[in-house]
């Protein structure tokens, strides 16, 4: 079994629910096993283009699947709330990237690992340290210290439920 670090994130419609909907859906994926799971964090949305918020997740797995069926796991779970979009080229509802899968390092355009903005994302790298205090990113080294030189603001933990 590999670990694999995947995000969530969504800002339309449900977003929680979407989220939570995601989670389920991987935790009920044959060949996944959910090891944990962040808390839902709200996040202001960074480039200046007007949508709302974005609520985002970590979800740390084991996995007996190739990273290929892995993306495809995500993909197809991703079909699954874009059918029920009601905005026509809005944001998408749902976004799962894989961050990571083992320590394996790719530059292929396909499935590039890590996930090649991950080490920049303070809404990713927060909720990832929240469920694991001493993660590391192949090639960038200790999530804590990556941490240090990021502006955390804008990424708070939204209250439960
Ligand atoms: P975004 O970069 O905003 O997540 P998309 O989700 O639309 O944009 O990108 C999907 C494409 O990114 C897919 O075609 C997939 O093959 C590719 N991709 C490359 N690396 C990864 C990764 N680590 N996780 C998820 N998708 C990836
Ligand atoms: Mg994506």
């Amino acid at each position: 079994m590999i670990e694999a670090v995947i995000s969530l994130g969504a800002n339309l419609g449900d977003a929680r629910g979407t989220i939570r909907g995601a989670i389920q859906a991987l935790a009920q994926t044959t060949g996944i096993c959910l090891k944990a799971v962040s808390g839902l964090y709200g996040t202001a949305p960074v480039g200046g283009v007007e949508q709302p918020d974005f609520v985002n997740a970590i979800a740390i797995v084991e996995t007996a699947l190739d990273p290929q069926e892995l993306l495809g796991v995500l993909q197809s779970i991703e079909l699954r709330w874009h059918r029920t979009r009601q905005v026509r080229w809005g944001p998408r509802t749902l976004d799962l990237d894989m961050v990571t899968y083992g320590a394996l390092v790719s530059d292929d355009p396909a499935l590039t690992l890590p996930h090649p903005r991950a080490h920049e994302r303070a809404f990713v790298l927060v909720p990832w340290l929240e469920i694991d205090p001493r993660a590391q990113l192949p090639g960038w080294g200790a999530v804590a210290h990556l941490l240090d030189e990021l502006s955390h603001e804008g990424v708070t933990m939204l209250p439960n439920p």
